[in-house]
């Protein structure tokens, strides 16, 4: 049913070559608010037939934006910078509502993608080649960068705004062509950035965005020869099925995967101060943040106090609905997790857990889940195993540099890993030592637009942004002249 939230959310649709779609016959899905559960609003999935206009859109609009030139290109992207910035406040409350998070986050978010699209426009300027020494008179060797080609992209709800931003973003940068397939939860956002790229001057065809069952609409887009490259950010088993999908047309992937983000906390630190970051850190995004701090690993000797410290901050954290300004955190994503997050955390407190704040839902309806601090958990538990993706600190105190480096380095993953301490000579050795694509050393700010943004082992491959994000949507080729 229709709420007074609900009259100021965005109408959804598709947009597929330079068209909005409605519904207009298709099957549709509810959008909730996390926050309230109230259907806010009902999106349409794209048929076979739609996803066919996609793919043959993609195909014209990659040979027509190839032929743009990057200057003009950049120009374009420039532009959609500026209108998101101007937007902001309306984009921001659009995420808020389908994603949970809260308003001050989303601002965030929205400046961050505005970021994404003006580092894009300025570094596809710079999609350099090289020109080689000649080992004949009168030749020519030449290495040349080309856009990959069409590229299929996937990204999930909990950067509603921010991850198309990047995949977009790079793709565009690079001469690509893209459809995107933001998020079912939070499609508003998706297309907001696809109107901000529409109002800038985007040609038709270069980008649509479309929405249905995920695995349809993967399997569907990723058979056909018209995409040379698949962009996923989201959970390991769905990326390692996407890549087995693109491997039968040797598509080009890029995967930004799961991660258990270890923080190491030395006892030369100043505890507070690395509480509040830590704090900060832990509940952004209620903990669905794939950088998310999730393992903290704390000297002995701090260790007592750093618990404390942790659980009474936990316990004033303001929780609640995103749109209000006072709460700091608002709810997970749908009641999935919240059912994942009740299960982890039933498990741990079986294998033996502390629960020291929170450790349950909050009030409904919404689909809240108190800001929860566990200590003294065993390795066997699945909450050390399994990236948990909720407002949940594990907590265990280590004591020597050796034991601590293994147990953060003992998962499959390696997306993020954090250190505080005070110490230059252990500051250099855990950023050597820690095996992760992005280590935060005294901070949790690991990702700017210049800076790639990418796992290692199972939490996937290549990067998004800095310039290894724009070489992601080029491909090299040499021209040799006689
Ligand atoms: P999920 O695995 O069902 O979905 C995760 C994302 O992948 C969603 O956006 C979904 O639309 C998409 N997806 C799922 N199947 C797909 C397919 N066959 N083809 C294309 N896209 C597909 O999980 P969920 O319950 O929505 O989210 C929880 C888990 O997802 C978390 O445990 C976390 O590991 C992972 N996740 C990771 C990130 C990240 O930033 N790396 C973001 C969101 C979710």
């Amino acid at each position: 049913m229709a709420t007074q939230l609900a009259s100021t959310y965005a109408d959804l649709g598709l947009f597929i070559g330079g068209a909005w779609l409605g519904a207009e016959g298709r099957k549709t899905s509810p959008v909730i608010n996390p926050a309230t559960e109230e259907v806010i609003g009902q999106l349409p999935h794209a048929t076979p037939a739609d996803l066919d206009r996609a793919l043959a859109a993609a195909d014209q609009g990659f040979r027509v934006w190839r032929g743009v030139f990057p200057d003009q290109r950049g120009k374009i992207l420039k532009r959609t910078a500026d209108l998101i910035r101007e937007r902001a406040e309306e984009i921001a409350r659009i995420a808020t509502m389908e994603a949970g998070k809260s308003i001050h986050e989303t601002r965030i978010e929205v400046q961050m993608s505005a970021n994404i699209f003006e580092w894009f426009a300025e570094e596809g300027r710079r999609a350099y080649g090289r020109v080689l020494p000649q080992r004949t008179p009168g030749t020519r060797l030449a290495v040349i960068k080309e856009p990959v080609g069409p590229v299929a992209a996937f990204a999930p709800w909990n950067f509603p705004i921010g991850n198309p931003a990047r995949k977009i973003g790079a793709a565009l940068g690079a001469g690509c062509s893209c459809i995107m397939k933001p998020a079912e939860e939070t499609p508003a956002s998706g297309l907001a950035v696809a109107r901000c790229l529409v109002d800038a001057g985007l040609p038709p065809g270069v980008l649509s965005v479309v929405y249905g069952v995920p695995n349809d609409i993967s399997t569907h887009l990723l058979a056909s020869p018209i995409i040379r490259k698949v962009s996923f950010t989201g959970s390991i088993p769905v990326g390692k099925h996407l890549m087995k999908l693109a491997a039968e047309g040797m598509k080009r992937t890029t995967m930004e995967l799961g991660g258990h983000a270890p923080v190491l906390v030395f006892d030369d630190v100043d505890v507070e101060k690395v509480l509040d970051a830590c704090a900060t850190a832990k509940y952004r995004n209620a903990g669905q943040v794939c950088v998310s701090p999730t393992r903290f690993y704390v000297h002995e000797k701090i260790y007592n106090r750093f618990v404390d410290g942790f659980a009474t901050r936990a316990k004033n954290w303001t929780v609640g609905d995103g749109l209000d300004e006072k709460n700091k955190m608002g709810p997970l994503i749908h009641a999935r997790r919240l059912a994942a997050i009740e299960s982890l955390i039933e498990d741990a407190k079986n294998c033996g857990a502390n629960v020291k704040a929170g450790g349950a839902r909050l009030r409904s309806p919404g689909y809240f889940y108190a800001p929860t601090v566990l200590s003294d958990v065993p390795n066997k538990a699945r909450i050390m195993n399994e990236e948990p993706f909720g407002p949940v600190a594990v907590i265990n105190s280590f004591s020597d540099y050796d034991s601590v480096i293994q147990q953060a380095n003992r998962l499959p993953y390696g997306l993020a890993a954090f250190a505080f301490t005070n110490s230059a000579h252990r500051a250099k050795l855990v950023g050597e030592q820690l095996e992760a694509g992005m280590v935060g050393v005294n901070t949790f700010a690991i990702s700017v637009p210049e800076s790639p943004f990418g796992g290692v082992k199972e939490s996937g491959h290549g990067s998004e942004e800095g310039i290894e994000g724009l070489e992601a949507c080029l491909v090299t080729k040499f021209i040799s002249e006689a």
